[in-house]
């Protein structure tokens, strides 16, 4: 059985960073990725082959509650997600550590505060090369610059930000990780990277870890089974599935990665007669609590406005993340989108000839509102007999994520378009995935303790977005990485 220092399995915004953040101590390390690296080929811009064909995403299927298939929105490869997200990277506000009524329940605190995480913030920042500015968001939190200027707007979202402050709103520029080769093109968020000028897992995490000796990757390798000595106190083995063979391989420290659902499924999985209920699992909170966003993408549109933006996701209104205008609970985030393509129109009607879609997106302008999602137990992920996942789940906050959407359709029809188009997929987004091994002080009430060790296994860490207490209302991915970077501290210090 080959031996490690360190298995980091999953080499996504948790695993890539921390692969990084371990490289230079000199341990023996083992990333293991169910996936393999995303080719750069002329398909990682084309909307067809992205949209239509699915070229990326898994083809694994799972269960929803009525045990339906489905597909999930997720992809397998090194880099995770990251390789095709929309590169913002928010830090959740102060506010978002502590309790919060919302309309429809209590969002928990955090077991740690923003200024715990402020430092790790300002690493994950420099790591991901965020462009940003910072004192314009009514919601910003305490902060100083950003490493790098904000994206400038285009010409019709600049105009678009100054008719939106005459309407008394305070528009910001989006927090973006982009590097110095990006040529700013219309195929970024849910495509990855031809030219790898996206900050993403793959390319800020792996890639420069992989460059020391001390470091191995195995790619098209998934973990199917955690393995515990006699006493459940301890994981002696890892087993893994590659190349058609079953294989095992053990190290003093093991780092569970996979993204909120599959490490909750691995967890679930790795059952055993000390771990009856599942790995880890005394609290019985394993798999539970998943939250994702409640998200729609939505569109103005006016039939004489042509949109000539090319990137167009510069932009964000706040004023509603703490209050909406006529509530005392919060109601999310609003973020200007890239620009969608008829292609991608062309999915949600398929009758409709993709040369109309062409026609139409070209005269509008792209936003997405989205939402605080509320932990729920019976919101979770279950594995059935025979090893598939089986995602419960029930949006809720639904009250506070209609009224974002008017309040949005409200300022849009004031900028003027004529029509304004919504689309939602709803208990299917698993894009922002998160919840499903919370991490807290109490045992009995969380899966991780605060520097995100499992309380039941003492060399077993899970570092993505399965520690979220609560799921915010800004995207997930700085907050994953600035905590990977703070437990990779912790380790480094608890090794010496
Ligand atoms: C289209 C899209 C756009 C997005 N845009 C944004 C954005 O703009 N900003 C933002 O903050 N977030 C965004 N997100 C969400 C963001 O990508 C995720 O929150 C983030 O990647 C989650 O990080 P993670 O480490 O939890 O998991 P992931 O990044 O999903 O990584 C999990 C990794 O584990 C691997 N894996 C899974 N199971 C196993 C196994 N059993 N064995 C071995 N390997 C395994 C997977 O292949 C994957 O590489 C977006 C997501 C999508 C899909
Ligand atoms: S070039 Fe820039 S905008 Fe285009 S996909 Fe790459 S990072 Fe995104």
């Amino acid at each position: 059985m080959p031996n490690f220092d360190i298995v980091i399995i999953g080499s996504g915004a948790g695993g890539g960073t921390m692969a990084r953040e371990l490289a230079g101590t000199g341990a023996k390390i083992l990333i293991v990725e169910r996936g393999g690296f995303i080719p750069q080929e002329d398909h990682n811009w084309n909307p067809s082959s992205v949209w239509k064909d699915l070229r990326y995403r898994t083809t694994e299927t799972w269960l929803d509650e009525r045990g339906n298939e489905f597909r999930p929105y997720t992809h397998y490869c090194v880099g995770g997600n990251t390789k095709f997200w929309g590169t913002v990277m928010y830090r959740l506000r102060p506010e978002d550590f502590n309790e919060m009524e919302h309309a429809d329940g209590v969002s928990p605190a955090w077991p740690i505060d923003y200024r715990t995480l402020a430092p790790y913030y300002e690493r994950a920042e420099r790591m991901y090369e965020v462009h940003g500015q910072h004192g314009i968001d009514p919601t910003d939190p305490p902060r100083g610059p950003y490493p790098f200027p904000p994206v400038p707007h285009s010409r019709v979202v600049g105009e678009i930000v100054e008719r939106l402050k005459a309407q008394g709103l305070h528009p910001s520029p989006l927090p973006l990780g982009v590097r110095e080769n990006c040529i700013f093109c219309n195929t970024c968020n849910s495509f990855p990277c031809k030219i790898h000028a996206k900050s993403d897992a793959d390319v800020c995490g792996v890639r420069p870890a992989t460059q020391t000796p001390n470091v191995t990757l195995w790619i098209n390798a998934t973990a199917r089974k955690l393995i515990t000595d006699p006493s459940g106190r301890t994981i002696e083995a890892v087993e893994i599935e590659r190349a058609g063979k079953t294989e095992t391989v053990s190290a003093p420290l093991v780092i569970v990665s996979c993204g909120a659902v599959n490490s909750a499924a691995l967890l679930l999985r790795s059952a055993s007669s000390t771990h009856p209920d599942g790995l880890a699992n005394s609290s019985g909170l394993v798999g539970k609590r998943y939250m994702a966003h409640l998200a729609t993408m939505m569109q103005g549109f006016h039939p004489l406005r042509k949109n000539d933006t090319v990137f167009q996701k510069t932009v964000a209104i706040n004023d509603f993340y703490l209050k909406g205008p006529h509530t005392r609970y919060p109601l999310g985030q609003i973020q200007s989108q890239g620009r969608t393509h008829g292609v991608m129109a062309q999915t949600v009607v398929p009758s409709v000839p993709v040369w109309a879609y062409d026609a139409w997106v070209a005269r509008g302008v792209d936003w997405l509102a989205m939402t605080e999602d509320l932990p729920r137990l019976d919101n979770k992920v279950i594995v059935e007999r025979d090893g598939r996942i089986r995602l419960h789940y029930t949006p809720n906050n639904v009250i506070a994520h209609r009224q974002l959407v008017n309040e949005t359709k409200k300022i849009l029809r004031k900028l003027g378009y004529w029509i304004v188009m919504t689309h939602s997929h709803r208990s299917k987004n698993t894009t922002h995935q998160c919840g499903t091994l919370v991490f807290g002080d109490d045992p009995r009430q969380s899966v991780l303790d605060t520097y995100c060790k499992t309380h039941d296994v003492d060399n077993l860490y899970v570092v993505d977005a399965s520690f979220f207490p609560s799921s915010a209302a800004v995207n997930p991915g700085l907050t994953i990485i600035a905590q990977a970077i703070r437990v990779a501290d912790h380790i480094k210090t608890s090794r010496t």
